[in-house]
């Protein structure tokens, strides 16, 4: 294995470290992928992170998980640490869009292919991108919430400007809207990035828009579930929660509670673990110079990357059930509560 050591010790917060528990110096053909995270600040991306272990563990791999907490810097350090370490592939969450392409170069230059996941690192020679179609997220949200209110004043709380992801929910979410706009039938009183995705910045973004408008606000679509989270404080203050449409994504265990009391709208629902098994299958292959025979591509702004996008669903109270609950990726005591 590629500068392999065992006795270097990955560094930086123990808490998101992990490291593989068997020794692998007594089996060198064991595939070892390097995770590079950015936040686990969301619900979700814990959820990612055991996914993946467990579906790498699952094919005879291993696993090096390193998250950098929003942090740029720590997350291009993190992701030398592994290079070095000798991982055979890397498998990333960017922070930054733009900035993590200096990682896929370092890698390159270490031999190491590079799997973008759930979020694209941008030009960059990205080898593989494998997500939820994310402009889809965008579209389901909109698609909802026009169904409810065809005319009328709209919000619109994006997610953090540095992540790719955030601007193709916005590209979805105005598929949908503009037509509408162009019409007259809807107008769009306020549109923010939530810088970093903290729900405290949506928080504030939602006060303001309210104040701006009077509380003459008809619908609100947000680009997560925490941040949507948020928003539905900022409506609650104004004792307006309930009455006004909010879309979320994610289908974190909050806004599966809120679905069904009623306050959220609907969130889409990305059933993870076929993300972690998916990008855990293909990284194995790339690792092991297989053919990967996905045909989608996708420009990233330099390249052409081969590409999986997973398909996501809209959930709300009437399919909350049939989905989230059905899954068990949410159980019906959590979201419902003791009966
Ligand atoms: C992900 C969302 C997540 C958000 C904030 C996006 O790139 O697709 O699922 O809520 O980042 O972490």
């Amino acid at each position: 294995k590629k500068g392999h050591s065992d006795d270097q010790e990955v560094s930086g917060d123990a808490a998101v470290v992990e490291e593989p528990s068997e020794n692998h110096t007594e089996d060198d053909d064991k595939i070892t992928i390097g995770f590079s995270m950015d936040t686990l600040a969301e619900e979700r991306w814990l959820r990612d992170r055991e996914l993946f272990k467990e579906a790498v563990e699952a094919l005879g791999a291993e696993v090096k998980i390193l998250a950098s907490k929003g942090d740029d810097a720590l997350q291009i350090l993190q992701a030398e640490t592994l290079i070095n370490e000798g991982i055979d592939i890397l498998v990333i969450v960017p922070h930054n869009a733009e900035s993590t392409a200096m990682i896929v170069k370092k890698a390159h230059a270490a031999g190491i292919k590079v799997l973008s996941y759930d979020r694209l690192v941008r030009n960059s020679e990205i080898d593989l991108y494998v997500s939820y179609d994310n402009e889809m997220v965008g579209e389901l949200q909109a698609k909802a919430i026009t169904k409810l209110v065809p005319k009328g004043k709209y919000v619109y709380i994006g997610g953090a400007e540095t992540d790719y992801n955030a601007h193709l929910l916005k590209k979805g979410v105005f598929n949908i809207l503009q037509p509408l706009i162009d019409k007259g039938d809807i107008t769009i009183v306020y549109d923010q990035w939530t810088k970093d995705w903290f729900p405290e910045y949506a928080f504030s973004s939602m006060q303001e828009a309210l104040k701006a408008n009077d509380n003459n606000v008809d619908a609100v679509i947000s680009a997560n579930d925490a941040t949507a989270g948020k928003v539905i404080q900022a409506l609650a203050e104004q004792g307006l929660a309930g009455n006004i449409p909010v879309a979320g994504q994610d289908a974190d265990l909050a806004a599966a509670q809120r679905i069904v009391i009623g306050t959220q709208t609907m969130t889409v629902y990305k059933p993870l673990k076929e993300l972690a098994v998916q990008a855990a299958e293909l990284a194995v292959k790339l690792a092991k110079g297989e053919e990967i025979g996905v045909e989608r591509i996708i420009n990233n702004g330099k390249a052409e990357v081969p590409s999986m996008l997973l398909t996501p669903i809209a959930v709300d109270q009437g399919n909350i059930d049939a989905t989230i609950i059905a899954d068990e990726f949410h159980t019906r005591e959590e979201v419902y509560g003791k009966e």
